[in-house]
């Protein structure tokens, strides 16, 4: 409907503007003749005149001439005929506002014509004409008309103009309207009405446009691409389901390979606790201890039995298969429970494992278990990183960064949660680097890497609504950057 009122509008305001520029040339055009048709009607009359009376006055004398100039005036009341001297200061006189050059231009014969005023409010046509008198004195006929008659015929011809405009605009108005709506209107609003049902996801309703104009070819054209979204969206579902089916295999695989990985860490761990407990329950059993200290080691028994199940429980935790269950949680606690896992098994390879909480407070939406399974994974790179080189430091860090989502229409900066995981190991070549995050990649020898840590850890940290960064520098070091959405307290 806008765009039939816009071309409505623009519609008659072309035709106003033609018709203004057709009735200003006009009105122009016919005062430009008015004038010199009177002009030439002056000239007509005065100069047969101008002969008889400068006959009559050397034949009859100057008071014959003179009832003639008046009793000529009487023929036609529109045009007054006046004697007058152009040569003395008499009542019969040339009119003051004459051009200076009037009289000369009488001295010489010839004849003078021009307007006083402006010829469309009252101004007259002033015509001299000389008569010959045979003497030394310039005599001359004066002849004038009010414009009146003129002004009176452009009025009627404005009127006429504008009622012909006001016609034509509306005969304009109503033919750009009714076309507006059948072939503008009536096809945009069903298109509009097309690609808000794509836009809902309905891809099955046709659009239904009659014609060959461009508006039905592009009803047709939207029709081909709903039907081409909706077979490509069947296959993304399929392709989809199959990619969450192999994900959620390849996320079990990478869990198996780090409790592989764990399993040589977790018998140092619970070798310690068996030996004090086999030790103890051997003091007992042989009557080494009695009484309080019996009880004592009964005690110490349980501590590392307790200690022994905890361990067992969070491996059982991390082994487990299951979807994403987050909750808020400060994002400190995750990384020192990653960390506790690892720290024993690296610091047995010389690898020293030192975490700076540059704010502890930092809250975010957190699966714990799997995003444990991120960071472990990433720590334990970073301590082959380092053993590679015979040992080496793992820092880690969490702190508030600014970033804009790589993902994000907008490029506004927003504030997220980084934990930062760097270490001084071998480094990542260039030629490399990029493909470290493709499931299956490593450079790790057969049976040591399965190449899967990295591409299981990034779509973890996707699901929590973050990602992870990654810089290297060959034979220094490399640093990965955790980052998840900021949970505001
Ligand atoms: P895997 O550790 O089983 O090889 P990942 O997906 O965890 O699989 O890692 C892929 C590759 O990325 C590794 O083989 C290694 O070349 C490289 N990489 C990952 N982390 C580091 C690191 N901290 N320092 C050097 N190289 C790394």
């Amino acid at each position: 409907m806008r765009l039939t009122f816009k071309i409505t509008v623009f519609f008659i305001g072309g035709i106003c503007l033609v018709m203004a520029w057709h009735g200003m040339t006009n009105v122009e055009r016919e005062t430009e003749l008015f004038e010199s048709q009177m002009r030439r009607d002056h000239y007509a009359i005065a100069q047969p005149l101008a002969v008889m009376i400068g006959q009559a006055w050397g034949d009859f004398g100057e008071g014959f001439a003179h009832e003639l100039v008046r009793s000529s005036n009487e023929a036609d009341e529109r045009i007054r005929i006046r004697w007058v001297w152009a040569d003395v200061e008499t009542p019969e006189r040339i009119r003051p506002e004459a051009p200076e050059e009037t009289g000369s231009k009488l001295a010489r014969g010839k004849a003078v014509s021009w307007i006083d005023g402006d010829q469309i409010h009252g101004g007259r046509l002033y015509t001299y004409v000389p008569v010959v008198l045979g003497g030394e004195r310039i005599g001359a006929l004066e002849l004038s008309e009010s414009f009146e008659r003129q002004q009176a015929y452009v009025e009627d011809s404005k009127l006429r103009i504008a009622t012909t405009t006001i016609l034509i605009i509306l005969l304009a108005a109503a033919i750009a309207w009714v076309t507006g709506l059948l072939f503008i209107a009536r096809p945009v609003e069903a298109l509009i009405g097309k690609a808000r049902a794509i836009g809902r996801g309905d891809l099955e309703t046709p659009l239904e446009l009659r014609g060959h104009d461009e508006l039905s070819q592009l009803g047709r054209e939207m029709n081909l691409m709903s039907d081409q979204l909706a077979s490509t969206r069947g296959r993304l579902r399929e392709e989809t389901s199959a990619r969450i089916a192999a994900l959620q295999q390849l996320r079990h695989a990478d869990r198996l390979k780090t409790v592989g990985t764990l399993s040589a860490g977790l018998a140092h761990e619970l070798g310690t606790p068996l030996n004090v407990i086999s030790m103890r329950t051997k003091m007992i059993e042989h009557a080494e201890v009695e009484g309080d200290k019996a009880r004592a080691c009964a005690a110490i028994i349980g501590e590392q039995t307790e200690r022994i199940s905890r361990i067992i429980g969070q491996l059982m935790d991390f082994a487990r298969v299951r979807s994403l269950r987050t909750e808020e949680m400060k994002v400190t606690a995750v990384v020192t429970q990653a960390l506790e896992l690892i720290k024993p098994i690296a610091e047995k390879k010389g690898v020293q494992m030192r975490m700076e909480a540059r704010d502890t407070e930092l809250v975010g939406e957190i699966d714990a278990d799997q995003f444990v399974q991120v960071l472990t994974n990433l720590l334990v790179n970073a301590m082959h990183a380092c053993e590679e080189q015979g040992g080496g430091q793992v820092e880690i860090s969490v702190e508030e960064v600014e970033r804009i989502h790589p993902e994000a229409e907008q490029g506004d900066l927003e504030r997220y949660v980084a934990v930062k995981i760097g270490d001084d190991g071998v480094g990542i070549s260039r030629e490399v680097i990029d493909q470290i995050f493709e499931p299956f990649f490593t450079t790790k020898d057969v049976g040591q890497g399965s190449g899967l840590g990295l591409s299981v850890s990034y779509g973890i940290a996707r699901e929590h609504g973050g990602w992870i960064e990654v810089e290297s520098r060959e034979e220094e070091g490399t640093e990965f950057t955790v980052i998840l959405p900021r949970k505001e307290e």
